[in-house]
C-alpha cells in the first residue's frame, strides 16, 4: 500500500528537478520513466532531466497522426541532449481493423469513436511502455483543464496502478515559458501559431485570446470529457462544474510567446 501523504511530506520542499531526482533514486532506471509528448512542459522536464547524474528513461507515443512538426522537435531533442527516447507505435492490426470498419477520421463522429481511437493509438502503447514500471513522471499542470484540478505532484494513477510523479503540477504557463527562454529549449514550432496543447494533428487547433490552454484539443467535444484516457479514470481527476481560464492570451496571431525563438533545428 502506497503512503501518498508520506512522500508527498518527504518532497514537498524538492525542487521540480530534485523531485524528478528523487524518483530516480527511489524507483531506479527500471522502475520509472518519463512520459513526454514534447509539448513545452516536457521539454521542460526533458531539459531537467538531461542535467541529472541519475538515468531516467524518456519515451513518447508516435499514433501515426501527428504533426510533421512533432517529429522534427523529436529528432531535434535526440540530438540536442544526445537523449535516447523510445517510440512507442500503436498496434497495426488494430489500426487497420479500426480505420477499416469505421474511417480514417472516425473522431469527428462521435465521442465513442474518438475514445477509441485514442485507446488504439495512445492507450494501449502506453500500457506497454509503462509495463513493470513503479512510477512515472508526466507533464501535467493543474491549471491547464478542468479535468486537472485538484491534482498534485504525487499522486497514486489507479489507471494504470502506478504513482504518478508531476514535477511541473504547480507552475504557471509563464514559469513554463520563462525557463524555456532562459534555458534555450528547443519546443514545437506549432506553439508560436497559437498551438498551447499540441497532440494529434486532426484533433489539434490553435485557440484564441482567454481560451482554455487545453480548448484545442478535441474542440468539438464537451471540456469536462476532454481527456485521452491516458490521464482520466482517477477519481480525484473529477471535474468540478467551472473550467479555470488561464489569464494569458495565446499568441493566435502567429507571434511567439514572450518573444521566444523558434525552435532550434
Ligand atoms: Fe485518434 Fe485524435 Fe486521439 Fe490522436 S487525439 S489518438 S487522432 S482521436
Amino acid at each position: 500500500m502506497i503512503d501518498l501523504d508520506a512522500l508527498r511530506r518527504e518532497t514537498a520542499d524538492l525542487s521540480s528537478s530534485s523531485l524528478i531526482e528523487w524518483a530516480a533514486a527511489t524507483y531506479g532506471s527500471a522502475g520509472v520513466a518519463f512520459a513526454s509528448s514534447l509539448g513545452a512542459e516536457d521539454q521542460v522536464i526533458t531539459h531537467m532531466i538531461s542535467g541529472l547524474s541519475a538515468g531516467v528513461p524518456v519515451f513518447t507515443l508516435d499514433t501515426g497522426r501527428l504533426f510533421a512538426e512533432t517529429y522534427d522537435l523529436l529528432d531535434v531533442t535526440r540530438k540536442r541532449y544526445g537523449m535516447d527516447i523510445s517510440v512507442y507505435f500503436p498496434d497495426a492490426g488494430r489500426v487497420e481493423q479500426m480505420v477499416r470498419s469505421r474511417g480514417p477520421n472516425l473522431f469527428y463522429e462521435s465521442v465513442e469513436n474518438r475514445k477509441l481511437c485514442c485507446h488504439v493509438r495512445k492507450v494501449e502503447p502506453l500500457e506497454r511502455a509503462l509495463s513493470g514500471l513503479k512510477a512515472w513522471i508526466v507533464g501535467l499542470r493543474e491549471e491547464q483543464a478542468v479535468t486537472r484540478q485538484g491534482m498534485s505532484r504525487i499522486d497514486w494513477d489507479e489507471k494504470n496502478g502506478l504513482v504518478r510523479i508531476s514535477p511541473l503540477a504547480d507552475w504557471s504557463e509563464d514559469r513554463v515559458w520563462e525557463f524555456i527562454r532562459e534555458h534555450d529549449v528547443p519546443y514545437h514550432r506549432l506553439h508560436d501559431s497559437g498551438f498551447r496543447s499540441i497532440g494529434c494533428a486532426p484533433c489539434t487547433r490553435a485557440v484564441g485570446n482567454g481560451e482554455d490552454a487545453r480548448a484545442g484539443r478535441w474542440w468539438w467535444e464537451d471540456p469536462h470529457h476532454k481527456e485521452c484516457g491516458l490521464h482520466a479514470g482517477d477519481p480525484q481527476f473529477e471535474p468540478s462544474a467551472t473550467g479555470r481560464q488561464s489569464d494569458r492570451s495565446a499568441a493566435g496571431d502567429g507571434s511567439t510567446p514572450f518573444g521566444i525563438q523558434r525552435l532550434n533545428s
